[in-house]
């Protein structure tokens, strides 16, 4: 990340550092960090604050939860992480593997020294100004998927990674997607987390803190679309804004987030479906066609809804 390029990206650093420590509080208080974020957008740019939320949600707190400490390779990129002067990326999506990530085909090989990556992710937020990724591959065994995904930290200087160009998105302009090809990279063998097939579980608990924690900056965009209504809207988007407040304190506040639980997997998509739902609905009520566009996105990414409901379904 080039830190210190410009005031922005500063700004940047600092945000991301004041969110990890609230986030880091034993317990966090939600009420406090959902204040945070609403004083934010006041003043700063709501794709700035999406793009810290996908860091510390998607890369920061999972690894601060499946890091093995006895490993130094794996905890100094996590102190790295938690300084906010390093971004991170969440690696999972590749084109035909997005919902469907056990079909995913990016492989790794083990060798006596190094780990083999080939492959190819897409739609990678922070792609162009991460140091470092949490990357998700198969292994090549006679084990099918899930039951051989593999999670590693991949440091994204390394020999053979390459990011494409921009992405370009409909809505959230400016937000920072890219695609990384991995070609014949070597990485360290400190680089695994956990062991060969616990790429499924660590993949559980980083897709269910995106969509635990995002809502936060939905909420964020509720309450902006409440000050700035006309008076005669103004106790729609207050009924709207306030429920879904309360709705996500209340969910939030009854989980441990250094402390992973399966159960959390259908809490995640049950929230994150819901108040996405509710910020399309609100945004369409705007009749700004930027904002419209800007939540439709909320809809797609760390799983879309469609899935999100066919998981709460199997899981209750
Ligand atoms: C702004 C943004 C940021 C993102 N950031 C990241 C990132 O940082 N890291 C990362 O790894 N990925 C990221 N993604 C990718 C995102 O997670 C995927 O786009 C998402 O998982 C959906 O996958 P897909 O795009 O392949 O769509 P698909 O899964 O192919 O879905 C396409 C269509 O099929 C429908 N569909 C799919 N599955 C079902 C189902 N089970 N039931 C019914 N209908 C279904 C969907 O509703 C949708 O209309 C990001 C995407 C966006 C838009």
């Amino acid at each position: 990340m080039k830190i210190e390029s410009n005031d922005n990206d500063k700004d940047i650093v600092v945000l991301t550092k004041t969110l990890s420590n609230l986030f880091y509080k034993s317990p966090p208080n939600y009420s406090e960090i959902i204040d945070f974020v609403i004083s934010y957008l006041d003043n700063g740019e709501y794709i700035d604050i999406l793009n810290v939320f996908f860091q510390i949600s998607g890369v920061l707190l999972p690894l601060s939860i499946s890091v093995d400490n006895s490993k130094k390779y794996q905890t100094s990129w996590l102190e790295k992480l938690k300084t906010g002067s390093i971004f991170g990326a969440h690696c999972m999506t590749e084109v035909q593997g997005g919902t469907d990530i056990f079909s995913m085909k990016t492989t790794a090989i083990e060798f006596d020294k190094y780990w083999l990556i080939n492959g190819q992710k897409t739609l990678i937020c922070n792609a162009h100004n991460s140091e470092v990724g949490l990357l998700y591959t198969n292994f090549n065994t006679t084990f099918n998927p899930p039951y051989n995904l593999c999670a590693f930290i991949l440091d994204l200087k390394l020999n053979g990674i390459s990011i494409s160009s921009p992405i370009k998105t409909i809505g959230l302009d400016g937000i920072n997607l890219g695609s990384i090809y991995l070609n014949d990279v070597r990485l360290p063998k400190d680089a695994i987390l956990g062991c060969i097939g616990e790429g499924q579980n660590i993949a559980y608990i980083s897709t269910t803190l995106e969509r635990l924690l995002i809502p936060i900056v939905f909420i964020a965009k509720l309450y902006q679309f409440y000050k700035s209504s006309p008076q005669s809207l103004k106790a729609d988007f207050f009924r709207i804004y306030i429920a879904n407040r309360l709705f996500v304190e209340k969910i939030l506040s009854s989980i441990d987030l250094f402390s992973w639980n399966r159960e959390y997997i259908k809490l995640g998509c049950l929230l994150k479906w819901h108040v996405s739902d509710e910020y399309i609905k609100a945004a369409k009520l705007t009749g700004d066609e930027r904002h419209y566009l800007d939540s439709l996105s909320s809809w797609i990414y760390s799983g879309n809804n469609d899935s999100l409901k066919n998981m709460v379904s199997r899981l209750v």
